[in-house]
């Protein structure tokens, strides 16, 4: 038999229980918040850097191939132009879910500027991202985007860099992707370019 004491107790510890775990709902919550891009879903750049770098060490000290993704959407600027603003944001939602759907788990994702995506691929050498790549790109420019404007057709394009022993940091591999990323815009978009040593910026 329980006293109204007991009771009286037993409602104190239950009230400092609820109280405990809504503090760590929401402390989850904040964790989660302030790695994720509240538009995709995806990680956010600080997420990425964190989470790239020590992929980036791991291979490095191991030798073991690395390869790094950047991705931009070709003439997006026209793509808010003619729709506006909020199909703009559900084309960009739309590529980030062909993205994940594209990746394996043990790859990391994440949306690296306005309409930039990386992807950084452990155990993976140029050659064998490139087919990924392509999948993708393919991928994007058969899909029709759902919009409140009705479909949208649009095309990315690429850059890859893989780890090699003149790349000494991760700024560096993102740097040599984004270099040919440029490359894939300069000769037409809708391609993928692996990065190679003619590619640099001039001294
Ligand atoms: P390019 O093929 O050379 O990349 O051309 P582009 O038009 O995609 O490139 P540009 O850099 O001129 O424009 C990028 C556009 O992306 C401009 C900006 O308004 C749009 N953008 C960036 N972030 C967002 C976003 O969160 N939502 C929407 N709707 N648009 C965005
Ligand atoms: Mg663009
Ligand atoms: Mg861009």
């Amino acid at each position: 038999m329980y006293t109204n004491a007991d009771r009286e107790t037993l409602e104190l510890l239950a009230a400092n229980v609820a109280i405990a775990i809504e503090n760590a709902r929401l402390f989850d919550e904040v964790q989660k918040l302030a790695i994720t891009d509240p538009l995709t879903h995806l990680y956010n750049r600080r997420k990425f850097e964190e989470s790239a770098s020590k992929e980036f060490d791991r291979s490095r000290r191991y030798n073991r191939p690395l390869c790094a993704i950047m991705i931009d959407l070709d003439q997006f600027k026209a793509v808010n132009d003619t729709y506006g603003h909020l199909a703009g944001d559900q084309t960009l939602a739309a590529v980030a879910d062909l993205c994940q759907k594209n990746i394996r788990n043990i790859d990391i994702l994440a949306r690296y500027g306005g309409e930039e995506f990386v992807i950084l691929l452990p155990e993976t050498t140029a050659s064998q991202a490139f087919l990924s790549a392509e999948r993708l790109r393919n991928d994007c420019e058969t899909t029709k985007i759902e919009s409140v404007q009705g479909p949208i057709s649009l095309t990315i394009s690429l850059g890859l860099a893989d780890l090699n022993k003149t790349c000494k940091t991760l700024e560096e591999l993102l740097d040599r992707a984004d270099q040919a990323l440029y490359e894939s815009k300069r000769t037409g978009r809708n391609k993928s370019t692996i990065w190679t040593v003619h590619l640099s910026h001039p001294l």
